[in-house]
């Protein structure tokens, strides 16, 4: 199964993807894990990278493309995978059409913008591995510490306020507009994927709910 959740930042992508992966046994392909990962190591595409990431800016739709292109290519991705946080622009989702990649679902997770600055500002991940936890909703079993690693987490540098609110207002510009892309894409091309829209708000259980009846 090829899956594409889209969403604001904050709406929960991550955090679903990790039940979706595991349900499915398709690999989670986060393109601001990637990027994170070079920052960290210091790559040549991490230092590309690591200023506009900062500021909450997007990066490249080349470089992203690039990205993505060689990661689908790797073997564990035969049997599906699923992406989170890419495409985030029409000529990344136009990318992957021109490409041939066939998807077979688009779920739009929907959060209003101010519940997305209290769940970014709770976030906390552990850095190596992409767990994402909240300090109230989501909380980790021992305050501040990975569940699975017991390292200690972290709280992303793009997650302050003002550089959440400049994330949001490109979601709107140019992410948001995916919808759209998608929704007409599905009228005119039988073979593009289905598109569903879930309420990202309640539970973690509730929103994993709503997923599972928008795959099936
Ligand atoms: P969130 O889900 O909180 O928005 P991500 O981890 O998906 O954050 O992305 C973090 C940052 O990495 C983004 O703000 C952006 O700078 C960069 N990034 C990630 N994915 C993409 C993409 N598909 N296109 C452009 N920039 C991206
Ligand atoms: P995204 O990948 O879309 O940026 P995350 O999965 O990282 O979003 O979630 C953002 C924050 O919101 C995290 O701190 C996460 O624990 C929390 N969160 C995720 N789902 C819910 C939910 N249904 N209700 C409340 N908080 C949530």
């Amino acid at each position: 199964m090829r899956v594409i959740l889209l969403g604001p930042p904050g709406a929960g992508k991550g955090t679903q993807a990790q039940f979706i992966t595991e349900q499915y046994s398709i690999p989670q392909i986060s393109t601001g894990d990637m990027l994170r990962s070079a920052v960290k190591a210091g790559s040549d595409l991490g230092l590309k990278v690591k200023d506009i990431m900062a500021s909450g800016g997007l990066v490249s739709d080349e470089i992203i493309i690039a990205l993505v292109k060689e990661r689908i290519q790797q073997s564990d991705c035969a049997g599906g995978f699923l992406f989170d946080g890419f495409p985030r622009t029409i000529p990344q989702a136009q990318a992957l059409v021109d490409a041939g990649v066939i998807i077979e679902h688009v779920i739009e997770i929907a959060v209003d913008d101010e519940q997305i600055v209290s769940r970014l500002s709770g976030r906390r991940v552990h850095e190596d591995s992409g767990r994402v936890y909240h300090i109230e909703h989501n909380p980790p079993k021992n305050p501040g510490f990975d569940d699975e690693t017991q390292e200690p987490l972290i709280q992303r540098p793009d997650d302050k306020e003002e550089t959440i609110r400049n994330r949001l207002d490109i979601y709107h510009t140019q992410t948001k507009p995916l919808v759209d892309f998608y929704k007409s894409l599905a009228e005119k091309d039988p073979s593009a994927p289905v598109f569903s829209k879930i309420d990202g708000v309640g539970s973690l259980s509730d929103v994993q709910a709503r997923l599972v009846s928008a795959l099936s």
